[in-house]
């Protein structure tokens, strides 16, 4: 009797340990994966798997954009407790074009609440090309994005201000803290767009038409173009995406920029738009929100554990940077943070 008590004492002793030793050996799998070295590995295998990349052209449209240097290639990969890892050209600045539409959305979002950019701008992903005036005009104005132009600058017109230097400031601002310095103007991108935008100010006026625009569609269009002329480099913005991934709070300077709620709103919207028309193919390889700009610069968050930027400014059709694309689709491949990629309980 007693033999048999013993044995099955050991037995259930047995099996509890090996339960133990498999639980923490799933777990460990899984979090073995961010370690620094295995976060340095990727980034630099990143780094030179790519950087003879020739593919893709610097976008022309805005002048000034085709004298930007084509071989700028920096990566910056910015975790939540404020690692900051880099590789390649980290200070060349370039503007940050529609990557700034995500920071405005927050700041809209902070001051407004999620419910006015549901209703005043609309969330829905238009699946069109960042500048489409047909995507307005089929909606009449309603459900534009706020990460396309058309939305972004119904963005720029919400944001709290008494007259277009406050709205700027204020948005100047929100981009700083974000990243944690002080950013400023490329002022010949800036000159160059603005003597050249006139799709955009249609825009901006369709909307009026629509009453779908929230201030002077003129001025309006201007602080958007000058928002999208925000200089920043790669560990900028790699920064600024760790900010987001942190909850709102910047994990370098530990200022609380936006609130968690705020971002949970901003993150959805670059899931299903943050790379145009073509957001479902980046989320089906990635299965992170992203955001990409016209000047090259790249970023993606990975929701609690870390921000990555890319800066290199030749593009494909759909406006987005090649060596940014095939940079950190490989490093989220190499760390294995597809928040989609989940590890089974038994
Ligand atoms: N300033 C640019 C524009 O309005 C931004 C576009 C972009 O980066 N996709 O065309």
């Amino acid at each position: 009797m007693k033999k048999l008590i013993f044995e099955r004492g050991m037995r259930l002793i047995l099996s509890i340990l090996l339960c133990v030793i498999f639980i923490s050996g799933n777990l460990s799998a899984q979090n073995s994966q961010l370690t620094k070295e295995n976060i340095e590995a990727a980034v630099n295998e990143a780094y030179n798997k790519y950087k003879d990349v020739k593919e893709g052209a610097n976008a022309d449209y805005i002048k000034e954009l085709a004298n930007v240097d084509p071989n700028i290639f920096g990566i910056a990969l910015v975790t939540t407790d404020g690692q900051v890892y880099t590789m390649g050209d980290i200070e060349s600045m370039v503007s940050i074009q529609s990557v700034s539409k995500v920071f405005t959305m927050a700041k809209v979002i902070e001051e407004l609440g999620y419910e006015a950019v549901e209703d005043k701008i609309g969330v829905d992903a238009t699946g069109e090309v960042f500048n489409s005036i047909t995507a307005v005009e089929r909606m009449r104005g309603k459900e534009i994005n706020p990460l396309v132009n058309p939305g972004a600058i119904a963005s720029t017109s919400l944001i709290n201000g008494s007259d277009s230097a406050a709205k700027w400031a204020s948005i100047l601002q929100v981009h700083s803290d974000f990243a944690g310095r002080n950013l400023s103007l490329n002022m010949p991108v800036y000159i160059s767009e603005a003597g050249d935008n006139l799709r955009n100010q249609a825009i901006a006026h369709l909307l009026l038409a629509y009453g779908r625009m929230y201030f002077d569609p003129v001025q309006a269009t201007d602080i958007y173009t000058k928002q999208c002329a925000i200089n920043v480099n790669a560990k900028d913005a790699g920064i600024m995406a760790a900010t987001l991934a942190n909850g709102g709070v910047n994990p370098i300077t530990n200022k609380v920029v936006v609130s968690p709620e705020t971002v949970m709103y901003t993150l959805p919207v670059m899931s299903t738009a943050g790379l145009y028309d073509d957001s479902g193919i980046w989320l089906y390889h990635t299965g992170v929100p992203a955001k990409s700009g016209v000047g090259g610069c790249l970023i993606a968050v990975v929701p609690g554990k870390f921000g990555i930027a890319v800066i290199s400014p030749p593009l494909d059709k759909a406006g987005n940077s090649v060596k940014g694309q095939l940079a950190i689709e490989y490093i989220i491949d190499q760390l294995n943070v597809d928040p989609y990629l989940i590890q089974p309980s038994k």
